[in-house]
């Protein structure tokens, strides 16, 4: 058992996770510890199994060789559930996020036993499909999560004080680690995804509603999804669901976009319509794309200038956006910038549904290595 680690040899055995394999020479040059200090820290990494040495690679030239260290990522399971108004997502990784198997399963109903039935039976199959023990659960919903234990607000789901972890951890032989879709999102790529080479960055999404997640100094801040989701744009703007005048929400979330042209045009549309509407160069859904692509410029300015960060990553179902209104969004992103801070574009990545369910995954990842893993030969 690895338990008790000291936190230098934890972060050590994180960062093999993370950059790969590595050998001790340079994770004590990237730590600053002395090759005696590493060497120490490592004994019971490697005696517990969490590192193990690969084969010895010659270095060019002097002769020597070295042994890299990494971790055995294939002896590792998790199961990530990413729960959606429609869907119930699942995804099994490895333990460096790799997926290996997935399946999508229609809502049974929004009721909590119903929800909770359907997630126990999809984690039981995936398990009872998989070579390996599952060593942890991920679930993540969109709303506001109480120390990993309740869905205190979720107005996808309408759901209140659930608390969802416990209700799922009675049903299932393994841990079961509850969070924020987006926190588990910003992990996954702080971890194994864009955000992997940077210490400060922020992703900002967009769907259903507006998410936003924070790594400074490689720590997750704390951040309530709803200021951001409610940023004020403009003061003359259209009103959201809470009465707030030309909020982000007001402007960027696919129900209003989709809402703002059908009151237009008197039709139903859907959200990929307004999108190719306003590729073919239809005036009114140009116009609706153009005001949603800027208010999230404003956005990513305001986060750049209140945080710091240099990268932002826009993500989430409705991301298309971003591209279809990138003259806009580069326009309101630059309107107020300082001379530096202009060259700050932010990445878009698309995500599908299965990427959330890999964040609810590196959710248990990150709650399972390397304290409580033991490596089962
Ligand atoms: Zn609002």
């Amino acid at each position: 058992m690895a338990e008790g680690l000291p936190p230098a040899a934890r972060a050590v055995a994180v960062d093999v996770l993370v950059h790969g394999a590595q050998s001790r020479a340079q994770l004590a040059k990237k730590t600053g510890l002395s090759p005696a200090t590493l060497t120490r820290l490592v004994r019971p990494l490697l005696a517990a199994g969490v590192l193990v040495e690969t084969r010895a690679v010659r270095t060019p030239g002097r002769g020597r060789s070295v042994v890299p260290l990494d971790v055995v990522a294939g002896d590792y399971r998790f199961i990530g559930v990413k729960l959606t108004t429609e869907s119930i997502h699942a995804v099994v990784t490895d333990l460096r996020a790799r997926v290996l198997d997935s399946e999508t399963l229609a809502e049974p109903s929004l009721d909590v036993p119903d929800v909770v039935a359907a997630v126990a039976g999809l984690a039981r199959r995936l398990a009872a499909r998989t070579d390996r023990a599952i060593d942890a659960l991920g679930i993540t919903v969109g709303g506001q999560v109480d120390k990993g234990e309740t869905v205190a607000d979720s107005p996808f789901l309408h759901w209140h004080d659930v608390p969802l972890r416990r209700l799922l951890a009675d049903h299932l032989q393994f841990p079961v680690h509850l969070a924020n879709d987006v926190v588990g999102l910003a992990r996954c790529q702080q971890w194994f995804g864009h955000g992997r080479t940077y210490s400060d960055f922020a992703l900002l999404t967009v769907g259903a509603g507006v998410g936003y997640g924070l790594i400074l100094d490689d720590a997750l801040v704390p951040t309530l999804v709803r200021p951001i989701s409610h940023l004020p744009i403009d003061p003359y703007g259209p009103l959201c669901a809470w009465g707030h005048r030309g909020c982000l929400t007001a402007y960027v979330t696919s129900g209003s976009m989709t809402a703002a042209v059908a009151q237009g045009s008197g039709r139903e549309v859907s959200y990929d319509d307004v999108l190719q509407l306003a590729e073919d160069g239809d005036p009114l859904a140009v116009r609706v794309v153009d005001e949603a692509a800027r208010a999230l410029g404003r956005a990513v300015a305001a986060i750049t200038s209140l945080t710091g960060v240099e990268r932002i990553i826009l993500s989430g179902e409705s991301v298309r956006l971003a591209e279809v209104g990138r003259k806009a969004l580069d326009a309101a992103r630059l309107e107020y910038a300082a001379p530096r801070t202009g060259d700050l574009e932010p990445v878009v990545r698309p995500m599908d549904f299965f990427e959330w369910a890999r964040g609810a995954a590196v959710i248990a990842i990150q709650e399972t290595f390397p304290d409580a893993r033991r490596r089962i030969p």
